[in-house]
């Protein structure tokens, strides 16, 4: 994989979603515990003023950018990262790649009737992966679900908790069980069905923050945090 570039301190792996899906068919075979963070601005700006949770992502094994802004971020810094990966799409791969080596995979997070759907829709779609075990995103003791995962040992587990919860989780918990743990955010709500992913055509103009915020205005906090994203990397250039 190629040198990595650094953006507010994050080591942002620079390859293809097709490379990076290849390296994760390897470690997946050679049942390598993998902890995978997708960050966007908002992740980035968290980690700066957050160094608790800074250093904790920084343990990951891949950082990928998740969203137009860190791609933008990088030619800015005159380091420019190939493309965006993001943790939707990262998920879906991973999906197919349990799908074609029959791979035991874990959800957690999410609203209890997000999940279930998503758990529906993923068993109706993938019918050659192992879905070994679920649970919503809105438990008070996490002990249950954590030895639920310790005894089901997943090659795979999805956290949907939103950061930095999801982050923390699997920091604390990724060696119960030698898997690829990956944050995916809001990924189950798209699966479900209940949230769309935005149009091809406002994806491929780089518009797709531009139409989740038309549709769902509460994504403002996400558009807001951008100029001081912007102003922080600004501080980077010198
Ligand atoms: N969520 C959860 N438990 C919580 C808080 C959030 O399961 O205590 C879920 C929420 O239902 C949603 C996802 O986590 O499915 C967060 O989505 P969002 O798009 O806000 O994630 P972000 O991109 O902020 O990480």
């Amino acid at each position: 994989m190629n040198q990595k570039i650094t953006i507010l301190d994050l080591p942002f792996i620079n390859t293809t979603q097709e490379k990076f899906n290849q390296e994760l068919v390897k470690r997946l075979q050679k049942k390598l515990n993998t902890f995978i963070v997708t960050a966007n601005p908002e992740i980035a700006v968290y980690a700066h003023d957050n160094p608790a949770y800074k250093q904790l992502i920084q343990q990951a094994d891949y950082i990928t950018p998740d969203g137009i802004g860190i791609v933008k971020a990088s030619q800015m810094l005159n380091k420019p990262l190939t493309e965006r990966i993001t943790g939707f799409d990262t998920l879906t791969s991973l999906l197919e790649i349990a799908n074609n080596h029959s791979l035991k995979i874990y959800l957690l997070g999410a609203k209890p009737e997000i999940i279930q759907q998503t758990v529906q829709n993923i068993q109706q779609k993938y019918t050659n992966l192992q879905l070994v075990g679920y649970n919503d995103g809105y438990f008070t003791d996490k002990q249950p679900i954590v030895a639920d995962i310790k005894e089901k040992q997943p090659n795979i587990v999805a956290v949907a908790l939103g950061y930095p919860k999801q982050e923390e989780f699997i920091a604390r918990n990724r060696n119960i069980s030698d898997a690829v743990w990956i944050g995916v955010g809001g990924s189950f709500d798209v699966l479900s069905g209940k949230v769309k992913r935005a149009p091809k055509i406002f994806q491929d103009l780089h518009l797709e923050w531009f139409y989740r915020f038309a549709t769902h205005p509460t994504r403002l906090k996400r558009i807001k945090v951008l100029p001081r994203f912007i102003k922080l990397v600004k501080k980077e250039q010198h």
